[in-house]
């Protein structure tokens, strides 16, 4: 059984992997940069170690640093929240390597769905619906051009180890083939160390829809349904609901059970993500995130389950503890990230919380690592908290993310609440009628962003 664990991250995913391990009687390691001493997840695990200075490359990712932290402390297993570590396979077989457990999947899978390219062909093969495309990585740009011809204009060029929005070019025409196809390469290069690039049909008005998938290792897996999360803004996500305005409860089970068989066939284990472009009542993957995605409260909330609870569990070996039929779906979620960011143009913005006042009652759930007094340091991603709604059906969810982002006080710096005032008051965002263009568009209107 595992008594301790260390969580190898910061921030909110940091407090949030620590809260399931206290429900579940297990003691908590948290690691912390030099800027970071004074971070919450210091303060709310059971013990903490300093594992390097400020830059995430000299801590966060330091894997000797980690190693090191768990022998120090006795920790048995690793859980890597998002980001940081948690797709990187070298870092899973090095832990397994130490006799230590890795709370997520194996490095082979983390290796093969990390893979944009591999990733796609294994699901050709697992009988997933993929969006048309270059067969494999594309070398030439004579290549480029022929395969544009052939699935026809626009298209998207895609580093294959691309992630966080990077290394992804449009090409609306065959003129502008050159410069996409250049920049994608080189976006992979520098941001991932590999210029391979495959090209997929660009879609013209899909929403993103991915599928919550969860296996045991042994050859079992279910699906906790989908999250739209098509609202982004440089193909980042900013708001996110589940269940899917659009998604019917057929399309539901039936791409859930596609989703879930594939991962049981590889004896996936652990929380995983299959993501969707969904046009015209069809789906085409797009990529596997091997790990918890930020978005997983919107799931929780609607099946009342905890993800990391279940992640915990598998890595000991024990089953899950639900089955496909005991997985109902419970009214409608939404989370908005709250990014310490000002507008129009989400420049980061970090500096001193002078006051904060998280929302509160039924329905609400407000996961953040700040506090009065906190200062946010410079060096880490801007996400400074999520506000997670849950109401009995949509309209009661929307009512309640107002009333809970007008109680949400963060002083001191500037935020992107104020985006999720102004987008509440917008009928599209009441409907649900949006696709992953829409809030670019938004943003040109109302802020003149390009
Ligand atoms: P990343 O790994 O960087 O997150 P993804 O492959 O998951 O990249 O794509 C992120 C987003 O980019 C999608 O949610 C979607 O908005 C957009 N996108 C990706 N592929 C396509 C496509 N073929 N057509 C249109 N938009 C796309």
């Amino acid at each position: 059984m595992i008594e301790k664990v260390l969580v190898a991250n910061r921030g909110e995913i940091a407090l949030r992997v620590i809260r399931a391990c206290r429900e579940m009687g297990i003691r908590s390691v948290a690691v912390h940069s030099t800027a970071d001493a004074d971070a919450m997840h210091v303060r709310m695990a059971d013990e903490s170690v300093c594992i390097g200075p400020a830059p995430s490359t000299d801590s966060y990712l330091s894997i000797p640093a980690i190693i090191a932290a768990c022998e120090i402390t006795g920790a048995q297993a690793i859980h890597p929240g998002y980001g940081f570590l948690s797709e990187n396979a070298n870092f899973v077989q090095i832990i397994e390597d130490h006799d230590l457990i890795f709370i997520g999947p194996t490095a082979e899978h983390i290796r093969v769905m990390g893979d944009k390219i591999t990733a796609k062909e294994t699901m050709i093969n697992l009988g997933v619906p993929v969006v048309p495309g270059s067969t494999g990585g594309v070398a030439t740009l004579e290549d480029a051009k022929r395969i544009g011809e052939e699935i026809g204009y626009p298209v998207i060029i895609k580093a294959t180890a691309g992630g966080g929005g990077k290394g992804m070019k449009v090409a609306q025409n065959a003129a502008e083939m050159e410069k996409a196809f250049q920049t994608a390469r080189a976006e992979g290069k520098s941001n991932f160390g590999n210029d391979e690039v495959y090209i997929e049909k660009y879609l013209t008005t899909p929403r993103h829809i991915e599928i919550q998938v969860f296996g045991d290792g042994k050859g079992n897996a279910v699906h906790l349904g989908e999250r739209d999360c098509s609202l982004q803004r440089r193909h980042q996500k900013v708001f996110e609901e589940a269940p899917g305005p659009s998604i019917t409860a057929e399309e539901r089970a039936k791409i859930g059970k596609v989703c879930a068989d594939a991962v049981a066939n590889i004896n996936y284990i652990g929380a995983g993500t299959i993501e969707f472009l969904y046009e015209n009542g069809e789906f085409y993957f797009i990529e596997m995130n091997t790990r918890l995605q930020v978005e997983h409260p919107v799931t929780e909330a609607i099946f009342g389950v905890d993800l990391v609870r279940e992640q915990i569990r598998v890595a000991e070996g024990l089953p899950m503890s639900f089955t496909q039929d005991d997985l109902q779906i419970n009214g409608h979620a939404i989370e908005v990230r709250i990014n310490a960011e000002k507008l129009p143009n989400f420049s980061p913005c970090p500096g001193k919380i002078t006051q904060f006042h998280a929302p509160g009652g039924l329905g609400v759930r407000m996961d953040s690592a700040l506090y009065d007094g906190y200062s946010i340091p410079p060096y880490y991603d801007s996400l400074i908290g999520k506000l997670i709604v849950h109401g009995r059906d949509r309209p009661e969810a929307l009512a309640r993310l107002n009333r809970a982002l007008g109680e949400l006080i963060v002083d001191g710096i500037d935020t992107t609440v104020p985006l999720f005032h102004a987008l509440l008051a917008e009928e599209d965002i009441q409907t649900g009628g949006y696709n992953i263009h829409w809030l670019e568009h938004w943003l040109e209107t109302h802020f003149g962003e390009a």
